[in-house]
């Protein structure tokens, strides 16, 4: 078979079958993503490689640093053209990585190249891919028609303004651009400098001092009101443990006012105001039909003198160990006994947890809203073929399946929308061998129903964006 040829990933007749009749044709939902609203509202138009595919992607950084490639050309002062033939040197070496899949598949549907990148093939590839750029005037709205976008969930701070989103609805754009209220700044009051700065700008986005911690929780429902103004359904929380210890507001009310004092919390201080600040978000997004997605399990900027150098998020991250489901249970729990537990989607980042979490969703299930509480697609480390294979094993093998919102892209790049072309191919892949064996019946209508779902309508339903 050759390499990344139409059959990719389909490995028998049933999965190429069902991908080409009804995985393929879907529309993109792509409920989660790091997309700046800025340059889908300017229409931005890339003229080269490097400003489109390399510029910020963390994961290629990691290959490039481990294939011992100089810092110059992942976050340092090298041009755009070294940096690209810096990752062009990597990429035969990332060979089972998933990076080499994307990064072949990208070049293929974006701009009809399907030679491999290596050194060799780096200047024409770089010339091939900038022309095209050129001549078909690349820019977002070009993107997002060609891959069939029916809706982008970008992820936004509570003091983020929500100009450029109203600039995409007024414009004549047909794809649907929404914010994500991501509040995690209003939970890190250990860190000091941030938390305080972050005080000060949520008090401009509402315009309104900040004093206490009743002022602060009436500026997060202002801005959540605001944002649900413009369409916003989902909040999303990225956390590296689920916070769920007890706390009084008279304590949290303690912790802000010293934070605010110049005090900073304690480990114990912050758990506990975290607790108190996620539970009266947990409840705000019930109030409001939202959707609240939680990334779990992440062990962030691993390396202490790289995140000096080069700041947080820049790839030094690792999977965390630390053990989540209790915790989630009791903060699911507390927010069902006052029967204000929002739809939710939980995200694992240890598949050690994979069974453990995707039986805790189960166990919220409301009746009259399917799905209501997901087990969210293979995250981070686990977006990947394995990862993919595995978080659709445990949800099927305890849960529903076929209830099931699918997958995201959580990119920063407009070059990533085959990676749900790539989890479509693991979806019927996976299904397909099992018609195979006789393990599903071959019926079209049942499992291609199943598929279209996956791919696209529960995730349409779930969200229940305003159009
Ligand atoms: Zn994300």
């Amino acid at each position: 078979m050759a390499f990344l040829d139409q059959h990719f990933l389909l490995d028998n007749q049933a999965a190429i079958d069902l991908y080409e009749k009804h995985a393929a044709q879907q529309p993109i939902f792509d409920y989660h993503c790091h997309l700046p609203p800025r340059d889908i509202a300017a229409n931005r138009r890339f003229t080269n490689l490097f400003e489109i595919w390399l510029e910020g992607d963390h994961y290629k950084w990691r290959a490039m640093r481990a294939n011992g490639e100089s810092e110059r050309f992942c976050t340092g002062d090298a041009t755009p053209y070294e940096k690209f033939l810096a990752w062009a040197r990597t990429v035969p070496y990332t060979l089972r990585n998933p990076l080499y899949h994307w990064t072949h598949l990208e070049l293929q549907r974006y701009f009809g190249i399907n030679e491999l990148l290596n050194e060799d093939s780096a200047p024409r590839i770089w010339a091939q891919a900038n022309e095209f750029m050129e001549s078909n005037s690349l820019d977002v709205q070009s993107i997002v028609k060609q891959f069939k976008v029916h809706t982008i969930g970008t992820t936004d701070d509570p003091t983020d303004t929500l100009d450029h989103h109203k600039q995409i609805a007024a414009g004549d754009l047909t794809t649907r651009v929404v914010p994500t209220f991501r509040p995690d700044a209003a939970l890190r009051v250990h860190l000091l400098e941030d938390f305080n700065r972050w005080i000060e700008k949520l008090g401009l986005a509402v315009d309104s001092k900040i004093d206490s911690l009743k002022d602060l929780l009436n500026a997060l429902r202002q801005r959540q009101q605001d944002f649900h103004a413009v369409g916003c359904r989902m909040s999303d929380h990225g956390l590296d443990i689920t916070y769920s210890e007890p706390c009084t507001e008279t304590q949290a009310a303690a912790i802000f006012t010293a934070a605010r004092a110049g005090i900073a919390a304690t480990p114990e201080d912050h758990t506990r105001f975290a607790s108190f600040v996620l539970f009266f978000l947990g409840q705000l997004y019930s109030e409001s039909g939202w959707a609240m997605q939680i990334h779990l399990g992440a062990l962030r900027n691993a390396n202490s003198r790289a995140k000096a150098i080069h700041g947080p998020d820049t790839g030094f991250d690792a999977m965390g160990s630390t053990l989540q489901t209790h915790a989630l249970a009791t903060f699911l729990d507390n927010l069902e006994q006052q029967n204000t537990l929002p739809k939710t989607i939980i995200y694992n980042n240890n598949p050690i947890e994979n069974y453990s979490f995707a039986t805790l969703v189960g166990s919220f299930s409301a009746q009259g809203i399917p799905g209501k509480v997901q087990f969210g697609s293979g995250w981070w480390f686990l977006d990947q073929k394995e990862g993919i294979e595995w978080q659709l094993n445990a949800l099927s093998n305890v849960g529903l399946l076929s209830r099931f919102v699918g997958m995201v892209t959580d990119s920063r790049s407009f070059m990533s929308y085959p990676r749900h072309e790539y989890f479509r191919r693991v979806l019927c892949n996976l299904i397909g061998s099992e018609i195979e064996r006789g393990l599903i019946p071959n019926d079209d209508a049942l499992v291609g129903r199943m598929v279209q779902d996956i791919c696209f309508t529960n995730a349409h339903r779930f969200a229940a964006i305003p159009s």
